[in-house]
């Protein structure tokens, strides 16, 4: 999958289904990304945090979720199987980065974070455009009583079970609203990761044991 994310250069590419199970999941198959330079790659280690990193080189980010750069040659990498990869650039200078965002992520608030990047650049929030890429939607992704209150009432829709379906991409999205990047610029891939076997991996479906998806987001400069 390929999604042109802003007007000039910076682009992202989504890998769905090209990571098989493996000893350690956690390793990058960096063969299968021939095409990018790995020694400009900028790789948060992903740990359900809130904590993002700004860098203009590339390597691997300890306890990390999000990591942004304003040097087009850096290519920053997320893994995903579930978990919302989320993309900004600005719409014509190569500032861009992505974020890893799952249920824990989103509500201990890492999104809040990712303004400070640009508006320390001097840098607008409504000249960002932001992409979701594929992963669980409401209609797989359902959580118990216990953890109910952790999530906005509008996101959630009780089922007859006494489980609860809950929308991550629509409590991202209006965290992004609010925070001040803008409505038109925000665009969601509705594609469910859990419903599309054939597309991509899911823990949830697959129990935990499963590959990840891969995006990057770089310049073509
Ligand atoms: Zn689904």
């Amino acid at each position: 999958m390929f999604q042109k994310i802003s007007n000039k250069s910076i682009k992202i590419k989504f890998f769905s289904k090209i990571f098989f199970i493996q000893k350690n999941i956690d390793e990058l198959d960096f063969s299968l990304l021939k095409e990018y330079d790995q020694k400009h790659f900028l790789i948060p280690n992903q740990t359900h945090s809130k904590n993002i990193f700004f860098s203009n080189k590339p390597g691997l980010i300890d306890d990390c979720d999000g990591v942004f750069t304003s040097n087009p040659r850096v290519v920053c990498v997320i893994k995903v199987a579930d978990c919302m990869p989320i993309f900004f650039a600005h719409q014509s200078r190569p500032f861009y980065g992505v974020v890893h965002a799952g249920w824990k992520g989103l509500t201990k608030g890492i999104l809040k974070g990712t303004p400070t990047f640009f508006t320390e650049n001097k840098l607008q929030l409504n000249e960002i455009d932001i992409y979701i890429g594929p992963s669980i939607q409401k209609c797989c992704f359902e959580v118990s009583k216990d953890i109910i209150d952790k999530f906005p009432s509008w996101s959630i829709r009780p089922k007859r079970t006494g489980k609860f379906m809950v929308n991550l991409q629509k409590i991202a999205f209006e965290d992004l609203r609010s925070i001040g990047f803008e409505k038109k610029r925000i665009k969601i891939n509705s594609d469910c990761s859990f419903c599309k076997k054939n597309n991509y991996y899911s823990y949830r479906r697959d129990g935990g044991k499963t590959g990840r998806m891969v995006g990057i987001i770089t310049s073509e400069v």
